[in-house]
């Protein structure tokens, strides 16, 4: 298991809450608390929230049957039990707070009980402070992320010889996929789309009954994570022969995913890569079918900021990692994405993903 400073990265939370002005953080659910703690809470009904006081100690309130799960951090542990309410005690540690800052994903349930108890309270979301920690990656999790990039190419790589197509439904295969994916060292499968034929033109399907044809385009997008941290690949195989327009579609595709990752730098801002990659698109007369932004930041979420998106004016800096996935999608007919990881460095973006990038063909 790798380990990550958390004592450091709540040190950095503390001089962005004094920068804006905040008196405590609030974070329950998300990925905001393994980023400051190294524990993922369980959702459910029974209140974990990790509560970190601008000054003075952080202090992890969590169900007391769970609290064997959590590993020693740089917070006290205080258990509450099934016939407390841990509502006033995170208030009391809060300790009369002007503004809270509170985690995006924590239940709402909970956020209106404390705005109940807590009247003098002003709630901001916490992510206004834990997107600027997150966005950058330290060499630690740089490291987690190539693994499980890498893992995720061994998969790729895997498909072809060991995975038959024609003839098995899309959900035959997405379990293929997710064992792979397990058995090429991450800790788990996450997502494992398998779109097949006309479904390729939805870019998120979910994989369903539908039996896989000769001819068929199959666009696979998966991932795992490994040590917490998340790998996110797509490629699109065929079936045999490819249609003269699959092919003329996947070379658009490939060209415009080649542009994005040429346009990945240091000092340029997210919006650039996405219009790099669909000028491409736009030029080849498909612009209207690349439905969604070119990329996302990726790290403890599959989902994270940067979002590579018209309209992102944020400057790329090295440490930030973040998906460049165009694709066309053609309703009724077919659909290609292929998507890298990438690392924006000094002078241009590392890509994490390198199993073959061409319309690959299956059996
Ligand atoms: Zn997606
Ligand atoms: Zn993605
Ligand atoms: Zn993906």
């Amino acid at each position: 298991m790798r380990s990550f400073d958390h004592a450091a990265r709540i040190a950095r939370a503390r001089e962005l809450m004094d920068r804006d002005g905040v008196d405590v953080l609030l974070l329950s659910l998300g990925a905001d608390l393994p980023y400051l703690s190294g524990y993922e809470a369980i959702a459910s009904e029974r209140l974990t929230m990790l509560v970190v006081p601008r000054k003075g100690d952080a202090v992890l309130v969590v169900p007391r049957l769970e609290a064997p799960r959590v590993a020693e951090g740089p917070f006290e542990l205080h258990p509450w039990d099934e016939t407390e309410d841990p509502v006033p005690l995170v208030a009391d540690l809060s300790n009369r707070p002007l503004v809270a800052a509170i985690g995006d994903q924590t239940w709402s349930v909970f956020l209106l009980e404390l705005l109940s108890v807590m009247t003098e309270t002003t709630f901001v979301s916490a992510s206004r402070l834990t997107t600027e920690l997150r966005i950058r990656k330290d060499p630690a999790e740089l490291d987690a992320l190539r693994a499980a990039g890498a893992a995720a190419d061994r998969v790729a790589r895997r498909i072809p010889s060991e995975i038959r197509f024609a003839g098995r439904t899309e959900r035959e295969v997405a379990r293929d996929v997710a064992a792979l994916t397990v058995e090429e060292g991450h800790d788990e499968a996450l997502f494992w789309i398998v779109a097949s034929g006309p479904n390729a033109a939805s870019p998120h399907h979910e994989p369903g009954s539908r039996v896989i044809e000769r001819g068929d385009p199959v666009v696979i997008d998966f991932g795992g994570s490994k040590d917490g941290y998340c790998s996110d690949t797509t490629r699109t195989f065929v079936v045999g022969e490819p249609s003269d327009e699959l092919v003329r579609v996947h070379a658009v595709v490939a060209e415009a995913q080649a542009a994005g990752r040429a346009a990945a730098r240091s000092g340029v801002t997210a919006e650039t890569v996405d219009r790099a990659a669909r000028q491409v698109i736009d030029d080849a007369g498909y612009g209207e079918h690349f439905v969604h932004r070119t990329g996302h930041g990726i790290g403890l979420d599959v989902h994270e900021h940067p979002y590579l998106v018209e309209g992102n004016r944020r400057r790329l800096e090295p440490g930030m990692v973040f998906s460049i996935e165009p694709g066309i999608y053609l309703p009724g007919r077919l659909g290609v994405r292929i998507e890298d990881i990438c690392v924006c460095t000094g002078d241009g973006a590392e890509p994490l993903n390198d199993s073959p990038r061409e319309l690959v063909p299956v059996e």
